[in-house]
């Protein structure tokens, strides 16, 4: 596809704000040493921009873009609406967020506006505007950036203008409280609601048991709806306010992977681009990584993507950071093209002296010289980019296996008051895309309501932890499977309707004609308690759960194992279903059993594997052109040797050698193989 920006942009966050102007020039020299050709500005502004409510001052910014105008820079306009002014607060405090405990903030922090508060989106529309009709048409103006890590701030508004909100927001979608009632199964606890004003947040002095649990589990369903619309709304409120001024350049906000409050499927489609921030923590595994930038690329349709922040070196706000390796930031970089990345930014260009992020990495640290380590890999990285970069932008990546990643799920689940909390949603998708990942299958991360002539261009979906199974959904499934392709899904699939209910009739519901098993108990097992699994592929641990399966057409592929009264029953299943196959996992397997378990799906179907040792990972993108840029990257810091016969020929770009069977991958060693 055609790549959205003439450059391949490297750069990121520059805050010139914290330092006096006479630095900046030679900041910015500095940086063009580095390759860098990128700064995103005016994130945390506001107050700077609007010192009070009636006045304006853009003097500073003017000069910023001034000199970034003059040394030719593209530039990622941010709004500068992510931290709320002073006086703000103290005028209107009823623009600040609330906690779930009733406490309504005071001045500090940053995203920390109540999403529904009238007067925020009356006074952020503003800002965005007076900033769009200011500095569109600016040469370099590359890409604007509303606000700034919605949600980031720690968690949902409960104030009153929220519940005033929710309350409109239930009544368009219900009608009636005798709906509502229906729907949130309100008879329970005597919860039988007369008047609308009886509905509040799940506070927790009501019906809140944690941020996530909640008494009447469809209210946390809704209100998590809600509040995720209402963040939402306010970007499209600032995203139109820039709309009115300038027609072209594209918009985007700073997604976070996983992040769980906000439903990215919905968010991505009001974006031009997708643009995330990738902060892997020093026990992050590099797949579950690649599954982030892979769902950030499914949400926006597969398109390529914006690397928008990563550091440069260490994070500041882990217990423990620990600084970045040699060539660990160029292996994170290049494993994010390689998954769809069409820019490389950084948070930051020049660290902080104050402020609780001075100890996170820049570019620039607080030596100020070029001459430190992250300094100098910065520049290489930027010069390979340089070299080579633009003629990776606009490739695809093309995948025969899908992964369903479902915030409704993810809110159901981890909402789930009981049999376990040992369930973390994200967790469970990485367990079954560890498995394709170890094996180099690209996958899509695709929303569960896809449609069926779209599900179709999979040989295989997979759908972890669906618990919540909205309208239409396992009919599409059922019909994907009748019509030829293979589905898997388990453990706590089915449970839940739309409204978090339980579906009757036992378990996995409206999946079970499809999977061919009913499920009678789930059993809980305690956090260092296993159940063996066993079968003719298999020989491996489930934790977590294990679900107690009875077989109505599907086939035996293991049991579990051990002396629990249910041993000897199913643990494994496959139904088959019209010409294709729904496969059941009864128990979260270790990854020994996901491996074994999925390895004889990827090769009855074709979709390799292809072979490479432990922490190589291999994955291709392709162009437009038929041109294939394979990207072979070393998540290790071992050295790495192997042979891969399908790359043999190929070019490999960064070093003009061709790849002629035996490869060496040093510590986070990075191939790019042009084939
Ligand atoms: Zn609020």
């Amino acid at each position: 596809m055609k790549p959205i920006y003439d450059h391949f942009l490297f750069g990121g966050d520059w805050n010139p704000e914290q330092w006096p102007e006479e630095t900046w020039e030679h900041d910015i020299e500095m940086l063009e040493d580095a390759y860098i050709n990128e700064v995103t500005i005016n994130v945390f502004s506001w107050a700077l921009l609007q010192p009070a409510e009636d006045r304006y001052d853009f003097t500073m910014l003017d000069n910023i873009v001034a000199l970034l105008v003059k040394h030719d820079f593209n530039i990622v306009m941010a709004t500068g609406t992510a931290a709320l002014p002073g006086w703000m607060v103290r005028l209107h405090p009823e623009v600040i967020r609330t906690e779930q405990s009733g406490t309504r903030h005071v001045f500090g922090g940053r995203h920390n506006f109540c999403p529904t508060s009238p007067y925020f989106r009356e006074v952020s529309r503003a800002l965005a505007a007076h900033v769009a009709e200011r500095y569109t048409g600016t040469p370099g103006l590359v890409n604007w950036h509303v606000c700034n890590e919605y949600g980031g701030g720690g968690g949902l508004c409960y104030c009153d203008q929220c519940a005033a909100a929710f309350r409109e927001w239930l009544k368009a979608k219900y009608g009636t409280v005798e709906a509502l009632n229906q729907a949130w199964c309100a008879n329970f606890w005597s919860h039988t609601i007369t008047d609308w004003a009886d509905v509040v947040p799940p506070v927790n002095y009501g019906d809140g048991i944690s941020d996530a649990k909640c008494v009447v589990s469809g209210l946390q369903m809704d209100y998590r709806r809600f509040q995720s619309q209402a963040q939402l709304a306010c970007y499209v409120n600032e995203r139109d306010a820039i709309r009115e001024y300038d027609a072209a350049t594209p918009i985007t906000t700073n997604l976070m992977g996983t992040f769980k409050d906000l439903d990215y499927f919905e968010w991505a489609k009001e974006m031009d681009v997708v643009s995330w921030d990738n902060y892997p923590g020093m026990d992050t595994l590099p797949s579950f990584t690649a599954m982030c930038h892979d769902l950030m690329r499914g949400i926006g349709g597969n398109k390529p993507f914006m690397l928008m922040e990563q550091t440069p070196n260490q994070q500041n706000w882990f217990p423990f950071c620990k600084v970045k390796r040699p060539g660990e930031v160029r292996k994170l970089s290049w494993q994010a093209v390689a998954h769809g990345a069409d820019t490389v930014q950084f948070f930051q260009m020049k660290q902080s002296i104050g402020g609780c992020e001075r100890f996170h990495g820049a570019v620039i640290a607080h030596d100020g010289t070029e001459d430190s380590r992250v300094f100098k890999e910065t520049a290489a990285l930027g010069d390979e980019l340089a070299r080579i970069g633009k003629r990776i932008m606009g490739s695809e990546i093309h995948a025969k296996v899908a992964i369903m990643f479902d915030w409704q799920s993810y809110w159901s689940l981890e909402g789930c008051v009981g049999p376990t909390t040992g369930f973390s949603y994200p967790n469970e998708v990485h367990r079954f895309y560890r498995a394709l990942w170890r094996r180099n299958v690209p996958v899509d991360m695709i929303e569960s309501t896809m449609p069926l002539n779209e599900l179709k261009k999979y040989d295989l979906v997979i759908a972890p932890a669906l618990i919540t199974v909205l309208p239409g959904v396992a009919e599409t499934l059922e019909a994907y499977v009748s019509d030829g392709g293979n589905f898997v899904t388990g453990y706590m699939a089915g449970i839940h309707d739309e409204h978090d209910l339980v579906v009757p009739g036992g378990y996995p519901g409206k999946l079970r004609k499809l999977m061919g098993v009913w499920i009678e108990e789930i059993d809980a097992l305690a956090p260092s308690e296993t159940i063996e699994v066993h079968g003719d592929m298999v020989d491996a641990k489930g934790e977590i759960v294990a679900s107690i399966i009875h077989r109505e057409g599907a086939r035996r592929l293991a049991t579990y194992g051990g002396s629990e009264f249910y041993a000897g029953h199913s643990a494994l299943t496959v139904n088959d279903f019209g010409s294709g196959k729904a496969y059941f996992v009864g128990t979260p397997l270790d990854e020994t059993g996901m491996n074994a378990f999925m390895a004889p799906i990827v090769s009855e179907l074709g979709l390799g594997p292809i072979d490479t040792p432990e922490d190589v990972s291999l994955s291709v993108r392709y162009a437009d052109d038929g041109t294939r840029y394979a990207f072979l990257i070393n998540n290790g810091n071992a050295d790495r040797r192997l042979c891969v016969g399908e790359l043999n020929g190929g070019e490999e770009l960064l070093s003009g050698a061709r790849i002629d069977d035996l490869i060496e991958l040093g510590p986070y060693g990075v191939n790019v193989i042009k084939l």
